[in-house]
């Protein structure tokens, strides 16, 4: 029995296979290199192990015996070829090994660990004949995958997009004129027989290119040049008539055809990107594309995305799997995109993830039902991406807005109070001896401006609720949501929020060091660059801040005078240099707490006093910027 322990201490790792004795699943590439390296090997160890049990079984069945260990080794190799290995147990295929050798059950009994051994070799090259299988067959769908297919067009097919051929005349005079045409010359010729074909149509319904790239290829065996044209008119547009005018203009037969999938990136493609049986040398090399503003092509190639274009990409892509007989594809995160836009459910939704399963039971598919519960804890993360995807122009252009261009659209904005937000804002600064102008100025400047030193505004009471917060708040409404950020709460990430603010309103602040350094605070309020620290599962390092958020701060002033832990007198003397103070000392006893927030009120009431030339609304100096904000046209 002795003999035993060696083969015992062989493991056949198959990955979940055979779980008792996969130990070490996580090295089984690198081992199966080293197994590939010196397949030799494998014969003289086998001869030795298979002795060992051959001595040991002498008194065993005779008639298992009478198998050779070579023949046992091709058996279980045949047995094992092509299938798949996960699934793979150990007893199951001792049997299955038994049946195959027409042995009778336990007739191998004695010889397991001799098929453990042997199968333990033979499992790992099968294992990498089918990764290198799996790797091949991989390169080869995506080679073919992006393709796009053309058909002949109907003549009474009326397209946006076609894809126009110049084949490679066999008479010889044709070809020569065919090879007189430029990429440019073609270009023309297409435009002007286009116009000449709708010579007869009114004007108004008359098509003409709105784009075009023209790819001229040698043909192999040098016989001349053939063209692609990939084109796309402004409307609708029948090609017969098209096509006997270009043949009138210039002799030459054009074939117009259509690709199945539509789209002027397909057409594009078709000429752009290299494919089986059209090698990137057999390419055009400068492609000629009209107008001056087409994009290159390496943008053109790809279709203008939207939700609905992605559903059917997807739509598509799974068809043409299960057309070649292949798996439907994974759902994947960006499959929630069409489905968030269409059920307009966003992440902040309290019943967000169960609408979705909502969804996926009723009309989602069993892929989709599988990629929600094993992502159930990211899905809102996911989501706050997808309606980032989904509204990304609008956030670039209001990224690119400055504040006071949203203040200003606030006063077109229909006024929601009545009147009442301005005329209680107005009671409120008189209550506490504070100049309107001065006040609405200092709140334009620091819109304007940006946080800067002298430009952080503090709005600091004596005895508490004297309305400060209230003067304040209509700015929430003025600027996109998320983007007015709010005093930062205790947590290893205060100010991650930062990143993404355009202005910052920091009720009841503390002037103390207990969630931000006081020597933080006053970096942020003179307007210097700050490290955020950003939690490094959702983020690589971390942010160099320096944004221009300017900072509105509400609190109470003899906190601001008061040294405390953490904040030392000098301390307080700089933060005071910072700040623009406002007093308030008088409490209002009895707030009228029905008069909303009004965002046109506000913009208003900053507008026309807090502009310094004292203009109404619409002034030049309005399109003056801090440096650092990005200066767009207003007017
Ligand atoms: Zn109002």
């Amino acid at each position: 029995l002795n003999s035993k322990r060696p083969a015992e201490s062989l493991h056949i790792k198959v990955g979940e296979s055979l779980p008792s004795e996969s130990t070490e699943p996580q090295t089984e590439t690198a081992e199966l290199e080293t197994e590939s390296a010196e397949p030799q090997t494998d014969a003289a160890e086998l001869q030795n192990q298979s002795k060992e049990p051959h001595t040991e079984t002498a008194e065993g069945d005779p008639k298992a015996d009478f198998v050779t260990t070579k023949t046992l080794r091709r058996v279980i190799e045949e047995l094992l070829r092509g299938r798949s290995l996960e699934k793979l147990t150990f007893g199951a295929f001792l049997s299955e090994l038994t049946d195959a050798l027409k042995l009778d059950a336990g007739d191998l009994a004695d010889r397991r660990s001799e098929v453990k051994v042997i199968l333990h070799k033979v499992t790992r090259k099968e294992l990498q004949r089918q990764l290198v299988e799996h790797v091949k067959k991989k390169r080869n769908d995506a080679s073919t995958a992006e393709v796009p297919v053309f058909s002949k067009v109907e003549t009474a097919q009326v397209l946006l997009v076609y894809v126009v051929t110049f084949a490679t005349p066999t008479d010889a005079e044709a070809r020569r004129r065919l090879e007189s045409f430029s990429r440019a010359d073609l270009c023309t010729m297409m435009r002007t027989s286009l116009e000449t074909a709708q010579a007869g149509r009114a004007e108004e319904h008359r098509a003409v290119v709105e784009k075009c790239t023209i790819f001229l290829e040698r043909g192999s065996g040098a016989a001349g040049h053939h063209a692609h044209v990939a084109i796309k008119v402004t409307q609708p547009t029948r090609w017969k008539p098209w096509n006997d005018a270009i043949f009138q203009a210039c002799g030459l037969v054009a074939n117009f055809s259509s690709c199945i999938k539509g789209g002027y990136h397909n057409a594009v493609r078709y000429g752009f990107v290299p494919r089986p049986g059209k090698a990137l040398e057999d390419l055009d090399p400068e492609p000629f594309t009209y107008p001056d503003s087409h994009p290159p092509l390496a943008e053109a190639m790809h279709r203008n995305f939207n939700s609905d274009a992605w559903a059917d990409e997807t739509l598509a892509q799974t068809q043409s799997r299960l057309s070649r007989g292949k798996s439907a594809p994974r759902f994947g995160p960006t499959d929630l995109w069409p489905v968030l836009v269409k059920l307009n459910l966003r992440p902040e939704d309290p019943a967000y993830e169960a609408q979705l399963f909502q969804y996926a039971k009723q009309s989602g598919g069993a892929p989709m039902i599988d990629y929600l519960v094993r992502n159930h804890d990211t899905l809102k993360g996911l989501g706050q991406k997808l309606w980032l995807l989904q509204e990304a122009e609008n956030h670039v252009i209001q990224a690119k807005k400055s504040r006071l261009k949203f203040l200003l659209e606030a006063t077109e904005r229909s006024c929601v109070c009545a009147g009442r937000w301005g005329r209680a804002a107005r009671q409120n600064l008189e209550a506490n001896e504070i100049s309107e102008e001065v006040f609405t100025k200092a709140i334009y400047d620091a819109l304007q401006h940006g946080r800067a030193k002298g430009h952080t505004i503090a709005l600091l009471g004596v005895g508490g609720n004297e309305g400060k917060t209230f003067l304040l708040s209509p700015m929430k409404d003025i600027y996109p949501p998320g983007t007015v950020i709010g005093s930062p709460s205790p947590s290893a990430f205060p100010l991650l929020e930062l990143c993404k603010s355009r202005v910052a309103i920091w009720d009841d602040w503390r002037f103390d060091a207990a969630i931000i350094p006081i020597a933080l605070q006053l970096q942020l309020f003179e307007g210097l660059a700050v490290t955020v620290n950003r939690p490094q599962n959702q983020f690589s390092g971390h942010e160099i801040w320096q944004g221009s958020t300017p900072f509105f701060l509400t609190g109470r002033l003899d906190d601001l005078m008061m040294v405390k832990a953490g904040v030392s007198c000098t301390d307080l003397t700089m933060l005071r240099k910072r700040l623009k103070v406002f007093e308030f000392k008088r409490s209002q006893t009895n707030p009228d707490i029905t008069i909303p927030r009004c965002a046109s009120c506000f913009a208003k009431m900053v507008l026309r006093k807090g502009n310094p030339r004292n203009m109404r609304f619409i002034t030049p100096d309005l399109q003056e910027q801090a440096p650092g904000e990005v200066v767009v046209d207003y007017f």
